[in-house]
């Protein structure tokens, strides 16, 4: 590769108090809390809406509750609530959550399947940003930092109108790929630990033959219902268990990666066939990233004919909405002041600077929390290390792959934005770095804000 020496330019500049990069399932709560609490903030969105891989990847939202249904004599808690709860509140009001619908098979891997109408979502949010206050700058791409030593002063973005500086005084990296902190010199890795995968909306199908196919089989290893086109009582989750399926179909179906557990929050419409794609180079490699997305949309056509050939009910199957653009699990990994470790995961460890709690693994029963109980995110695990106003929300923290199998779910990385986003604006307001906040000031904002804790935080 041949190199080109880029000329200093001039460029626009503006300021505010707290810029949240990546709005996606953690940078919209972080922004969300940041505004709330006074800070003026800027959320950089590289796509059209916000939303992130909440919208793009996922079947459900883990989890608002502990697993209670796999441990008998468990009280059902709902353990996350301020704003993630809110925000799937405000969708279920405009017709686009199942509710909580309490799994009546598969309740040993969540007791709740929470799932949402992936374009609902984009809007509400996008709205409630706006009624917070948030400058929202989607279609806008986070391209540089600006450092002075281990304080970023500000970042540099580019839109169809060219680049622009923006300074503030506390930033939250929620990119997933961690491109701030990267920019910024943070220490990181890329693990490439998992598959990519593209997910589809599949349109002109019966969900009740659907399911019926898996129960022709005995198959149904995950099964709710709950509220799906208006009327409540519905199937709105599905899954069947691929050995009991026919292996003619089986077999051609894992060579496309293609999973069978669906959600839905309409008649005549599944979300999320999920299609996986393990790649030789981490996904920010751009070329890699390029024959993925490719070889995604190869698969996703043929997953559209499986469906139709093998699945009573998709004989009219179609793509009614695909992912914008892969979807990844992990991007780079930042190195934060504290690492999760599984045994924390599944001990149910609290700590004395917990910032959220939460209570779902995505490998149960194989792994779960002790006692059907939570464990806690610290602050630190937030801190960037080696830069003082940066907080990272999301995917891009926890190194153990199995630790990271419960952290980098929907419903904590959630939480993890409210943490950094009122951690960033506290900090903002005090013009100071993010290991000079007190504990108890945080603590008892979050409490405030209708955050719930386990354990006693001393
Ligand atoms: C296929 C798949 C299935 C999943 N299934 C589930 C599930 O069923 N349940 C569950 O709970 N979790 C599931 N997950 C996990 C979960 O969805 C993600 O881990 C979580 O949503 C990640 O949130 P995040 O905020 O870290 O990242 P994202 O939600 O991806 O947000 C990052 C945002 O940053 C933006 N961005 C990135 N770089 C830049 C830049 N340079 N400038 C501006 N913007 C930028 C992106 O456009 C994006 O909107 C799944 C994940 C995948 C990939």
């Amino acid at each position: 590769m041949d190199y080109y020496e880029e000329p200093a330019k001039r460029l626009p500049a503006r300021a505010c108090d707290v810029i949240i990069a990546g709005g996606g399932t953690a940078g919209v709560v972080a922004a969300l809390a940041a505004a709330r609490r006074g800070a003026k903030t800027m959320l950089i969105e590289a796509k059209g809406y916000p939303g992130g891989m909440v919208v793009e990847g996922g079947t459900a939202l883990h989890s608002f509750y502990n697993l209670w249904k796999a441990f008998p004599g468990v009280e059902k808690r709902q353990v996350v609530k301020g704003i993630p709860f809110e925000i799937v509140e405000r969708v279920s009001q405009a017709g686009g959550a199942t509710g909580h619908a309490e799994m009546l098979v598969g309740y040993d891997y969540d007791s709740i399947c929470t799932a949402i109408d992936t374009e609902i979502y984009k809007r509400v949010v996008f709205e409630m940003l706006r009624e917070a206050g948030v400058h929202v700058a989607v279609n806008t791409l986070l391209t540089d930092a600006i450092v002075d030593g281990t304080r970023i002063k500000g970042v540099l973005t580019e839109t169809h109108a060219g680049r622009e500086a923006v300074y503030a005084r506390a930033f939250v990296d929620s990119t997933g790929y961690g491109d701030l902190a990267a920019r910024a010199g943070a220490d990181y890795t890329e693990p490439n630990d998992y598959p990519v995968a593209n997910s589809i909306g599949v349109g002109g199908v019966d969900v009740e033959q659907y399911h019926a196919f898996f129960t022709t089989h005995d198959a149904v290893s995950q099964y709710a219902r709950g509220w799906r086109s208006g009327k409540l009582d519905q199937i709105v989750r599905t899954d069947g268990a691929a050995h009991k399926l026919p292996a003619d179909f089986v077999a051609e179906a894992r060579k496309i990666g293609m999973s069978f557990v669906t959600t839905t929050v309409h008649d005549d419409y599944f979300m999320f066939i999920k299609l996986n794609v393990k790649m030789p180079a981490s996904s920010t490699d751009r070329d890699a990233a390029a024959e993925a997305e490719l070889e995604l949309r190869k698969r996703q056509a043929r997953a559209i004919e499986l469906l139709r050939q093998h699945i009573p009910g998709c004989e009219n199957a179609f793509i009614a909405r695909t992912s914008p653009t892969l979807c990844i699990r992990r991007g780079r990994l930042i190195t934060c002041d504290y690492d999760i470790t599984l045994d924390d995961v599944l001990e149910g460890r609290h700590f004395p600077d917990d910032v959220l709690a939460y209570g779902f693994h995505d490998s149960a029963p194989r792994l779960q929390i002790k006692n059907g109980g939570t464990y806690g995110i610290p602050y630190r695990a937030l801190l960037v290390a080696g830069l003082e106003n940066l907080w990272a929300a999301g995917m891009l923290i926890t190194s153990d792959h199995e630790a990271h199998m419960s952290t980098r779910n929907t419903v904590c990385c959630m939480g993890q934005g409210q943490a950094a986003g009122t951690a960033a604006a506290l900090c903002a307001s005090r013009n100071i770095g993010s290991r000079a906040l007190p504990y108890a000031d945080l603590r008892r904002t979050l409490e405030a804000d209708n955050v719930y804790f386990e354990g006693n935080g001393d």
